[in-house]
């Protein structure tokens, strides 16, 4: 899935690969996806991109937005975007397929569920809104006082992972990154916030500042596939990729546990 650090690192990758093309044709899906939504009929799109050129390409919170003179495809969440040369194969099922003048593609699939939105500036989409409004946790003015204004506004009742994951406090932060920031941090998933003592809630925000810089300056992490098809460089230290190799710091063996929608993973040594 899109968090942060894939967002930034292949908003990146398409500024490079995709500079001076400039769109052919726009395909439909080709196949019904239910939980792949569209702002409007992506029967449409080829209507609203066709002939334009593209600038520039940008991601911020789940989001990766790709900007063509007058209109924007903004893709979210499980969307997985594939750069193809002239000479690769398109996949047989996609749910939009961008072709350029010169033949490259650009051929967006799902992975569960996300959003393919086209739009002209105006994108009503809620995440999208939120995504793009909040200031991101990576930006320079980004403060620990930004910060524990929103741990202040936080239920004590919250765990640790319903902190960071949940209401988009901290947009493009996701079930995938907050592995191994929690673990960065020493601090168990089911911890309630109200438990974290200040030097702990210090750490946890420094965590978060550094794991998703290092993840994004290593192109997103390992269990992420990029714009060419290739792992992110990013060796996720606690994933499903990973957890049976135990643990980084003490070797101990990872606990594995359903939790909040989606596994959550942690050393119950290093993180009580
Ligand atoms: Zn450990």
């Amino acid at each position: 899935m899109l968090e942060l650090p894939e967002v930034l690192a292949y908003a990146k990758q398409l500024q490079t690969a995709l500079q001076g093309k400039i769109i052919k044709k726009v395909y439909p899906p080709t196949n019904v996806h239910k939980l792949t939504w569209f702002n409007g009929d992506p029967e449409h799109y080829d209507a609203m991109l066709q002939g334009k050129a593209f600038t520039t390409a940008r991601g911020f919170g789940i989001v990766l937005e790709l900007e063509f003179t007058d209109t924007y495809i903004a893709v979210d969440d499980g969307i997985r975007p594939r750069y193809l040369q002239a000479s690769e194969e398109v996949p047989a099922k996609y749910q939009l397929l961008l072709e350029f003048t010169d033949q490259s593609k650009l051929v967006f699939t799902v992975m569960m569920y996300g959003g393919i939105l086209a739009h002209k500036g105006d994108c009503p989409n809620e995440y999208y809104q939120t995504s793009i409004s909040k200031k991101s946790i990576l930006a320079e003015d980004y403060t620990i006082d930004d910060y524990f204004a929103i741990v202040r506004q936080t239920s004590d009742k919250l765990s640790a992972k319903a902190f960071l994951a949940t209401e988009q406090r901290f947009p493009g932060l996701g079930n995938g990154v907050l592995q191994d920031i929690l673990f960065t941090a020493g601090i168990n998933p089911k911890r309630k916030i109200a438990t974290l003592t200040k030097e702990e809630l210090i750490l946890l925000f420094h965590s978060m500042k550094e794991t998703l810089q290092i993840m994004c300056d290593l192109g997103g992490r390992d269990t992420e596939k990029d714009i060419f098809g290739h792992e992110g460089r990013y060796h996720t230290k606690l994933s499903s990729k990973t957890y049976k190799d135990g643990c980084p710091k003490c070797g101990g063996a990872i606990t594995k546990e359903a939790y909040m929608g989606g596994s959550v993973y942690y050393c119950p040594i290093c993180q009580k």
